[in-house]
C-alpha cells in the first residue's frame, strides 16, 4: 500500500489493538480501515501514541492537493474533511470503504525529544485549539453522516494524543 501523500510505501503499526497503516519513514501520516476506527470507542485517550510516534524523515515532498486517491480502493478519491496548511492536518475519507487517511503534522512533532515539555503543551493546545474549534466545528454536523465522522475524527485524535496533551474539549458529544 502507497502512501497518497508522499508516494512512500506504508507499513503496518499496531496499537492497543488498533492497526494503521503508517508511513514511517516518509511522511508520518496513518491510513485506518473504517473496522479500525470502530474499535476505537472501546479504546482509552492516548492508547494509541505509538501511531502518532512512527519516525518521520526530513524534507518530505507532500501532494497537497485534494485529490489522494484512497491507499485501499486505489480507484476511488478521498473526500477531504479537513485541512490546515497552518498545523499541516489533512484528514481524508474514502467515500467507498470509509477509511480514514490522517496526516497530523505538526502534532507529530510531540515525539521530538528535542522540544521541551512547555513548547509541546503549546504546539498541542494550537494544534487542537485549530482542529477542533475551527476544522471539526465547521465539518456539517447537522448532517448525521459527516456528524458521525465528526465523532470518528474526534475518536482518533484522543487515541493517538498522549493524555499531557489532551487538554481541549472537542466541540461535540461522544456517545
Ligand atoms: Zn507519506
Ligand atoms: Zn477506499
Amino acid at each position: 500500500m502507497q502512501c497518497p501523500s508522499c508516494g512512500n510505501a506504508l507499513s503496518e503499526v499496531a496499537a492497543a489493538g488498533v492497526k494503521s497503516h503508517a508511513c514511517a519513514g516518509g511522511c508520518g501520516g496513518l491510513w485506518l480501515r473504517i473496522l479500525e476506527v470502530r474499535k476505537l470507542r472501546e479504546r482509552l485517550p492516548g492508547q494509541g501514541a505509538p501511531l502518532l510516534f512512527v519516525e518521520r524523515a526530513e524534507g518530505v515532498r507532500l501532494f497537497r492537493n485534494p485529490e489522494h486517491p484512497c491507499p485501499h480502493c486505489q480507484t476511488t478519491l478521498l473526500y477531504r474533511h479537513c485541512f490546515s496548511r497552518k498545523q499541516e492536518i489533512e484528514i481524508d475519507q474514502c467515500s467507498k470503504c470509509g477509511g480514514y487517511w490522517i496526516d497530523p503534522g505538526r502534532l507529530g512533532k510531540l515525539g521530538d525529544t528535542k522540544l521541551d515539555e512547555e513548547k509541546k503543551k503549546e504546539l498541542a493546545r494550537e494544534f487542537f485549539a485549530e482542529l477542533f474549534d475551527q476544522r471539526v466545528k465547521n465539518m456539517n454536523l447537522v448532517n448525521h453522516d459527516t456528524l458521525e465522522s465528526a465523532k470518528e475524527v474526534v475518536r482518533i485524535f484522543r487515541f493517538i494524543t498522549p493524555v499531557a496533551y489532551a487538554t481541549a474539549t472537542p466541540p461535540l458529544e461522544l456517545d
